[in-house]
């Protein structure tokens, strides 16, 4: 029996709600998988801030650090949008990053046939696509100095931004893409633009050296950032593993997930040198719709399953909650966001237990 124990930050607006879903599926595998967890809950977020004054509380920090994994809402809303910028919920999520030394962020682009119409490309375009980006998360342009705005000699204001990248700062984030291409079809495109950044004729460089010393089964191939984002719209299909520095992850993993249609259905993991991860969806707290119980519980669903396979290294329960989300799709059940006529609409707490109940269909 192996035993996990498992931080719990629900967050603020849908956070709570689509936790809840979360961690009833994994309570579930507990009774079918040799699995067990502990579950501890904390405050984060405009929750936190409310009742200590900090979006991240040192207990909740110190229980983020003694975990096995960290399952997360989501932070923010408008009620906390005039605080100060130090204490603002969103500065829960850098600090966690920054605490547990996350510098790997992965985002699957994965298509679930029954969905292939939510998406605004052609069926044949994205039928099959299953992509996962991983976007290097604590160097490039948002971290490198000098940055900030100033005056040049003329007088004009000029603003700076330093994009700057170590070897050992690409050597580790490459290694987690070779790593999980293992996994998979074996393909990474690294992203750059080596011909006109030199930090990026590094980034290519060093990614190059990594693959030929230690992944040689790994096939690796290099994209410009420019013809990576139409590569993404025009034939999808061709990409496994997408590594790219910090900048152009954050525009091509966006690009990347709207490709599968829907916001309330993508999960992320972040990552760092050992096995403990921050798992979360990837929309906001949706504070149009939190309390409504409406909210897509899928995206932190499919969270918890990135959490057992990159984690908790429980590939098979992983499989089982991806596979049973793909069934209750198929069957026609739908949130209201990937609602379409014909379908049968489901709140949030029904959707977490149709998950359940095709867990418990499926063989171990
Ligand atoms: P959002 O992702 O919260 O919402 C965008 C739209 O998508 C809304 O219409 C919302 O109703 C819908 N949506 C999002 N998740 C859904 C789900 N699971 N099911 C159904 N519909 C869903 O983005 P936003 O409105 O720009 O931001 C709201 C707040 O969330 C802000 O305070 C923002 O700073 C914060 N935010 C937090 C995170 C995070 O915690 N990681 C990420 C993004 C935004």
């Amino acid at each position: 029996m192996s035993s996990y124990k498992i931080a719990i930050l629900p967050g603020d607006g849908i956070g709570p709600e689509v936790i809840r879903e979360a961690v009833k599926v994994l309570h579930d595998l507990e009774s079918t998988d040799t699995l067990s967890f502990e579950f501890e809950e904390a405050p984060v977020g405009g929750y936190a801030y409310d009742k200590t004054g900090n979006p991240l509380p040192s207990a909740t920090l110190t229980l983020a650090k003694k975990a096995d994994a960290v399952l997360l809402g989501a932070v923010g809303g408008p009620k906390w949008e005039p605080l100060d910028y130090s204490v603002r919920p969103e500065r829960a999520l850098l600090g966690l990053r920054a605490e547990l030394g996350l510098f790997a962020n992965l985002r699957p682009a994965t298509l679930f046939p029954p969905l292939v119409d939510a998406s605004t490309l052609k069926r044949g375009v994205i039928e099959g696509i299953d992509i996962m980006v991983v976007r290097e998360l604590t160097g490039d342009v948002y971290f490198g100095k000098p940055r900030g705005v100033s005056k040049n000699e003329k007088g004009e204001e000029i603003g700076i931004n330093t994009l700057v990248y170590s070897t050992s700062e690409i050597e580790r984030v490459a290694h987690v893409a070779f790593k999980i291409a293992r996994e998979r079809k074996r393909q990474v495109t690294s992203v750059d633009k080596a011909n006109v950044l030199e930090a990026t004729e590094l980034w290519r460089k060093v990614v190059s050296r990594v693959q030929s010393e230690q992944y040689p089964d790994v096939a690796l191939s290099h994209m410009y950032v420019d013809n990576c984002a139409m590569q993404l719209v025009r034939n999808p299909r061709q990409f496994d593993v997408l590594l790219t520095p910090n900048l152009f992850g954050d525009i091509l993993s966006d690009e990347a997930a709207m490709l599968t249609g829907s916001i309330g259905m993508l999960p992320s993991a972040s990552l760092g040198e050992g096995s403990c991860g921050l798992y979360e969806p990837i929309h906001g707290s949706a504070p149009d719709i939190a309390g409504k119980g409406i909210a897509n519980p899928l995206a932190t669903i499919l969270s918890s399953a990135l959490m057992l396979r990159y984690s908790l290294n429980q590939p098979q329960a992983a499989h089982r909650i991806e596979t049973a989300v793909g069934h209750v799709l198929k069957k026609g059940y739908r949130t209201s966001d990937i609602y379409t006529e014909g379908m049968k609409k489901v709140s949030t707490k029904e959707m977490g237990d149709l998950v359940r109940e095709e867990m418990g269909e499926l063989t171990v």
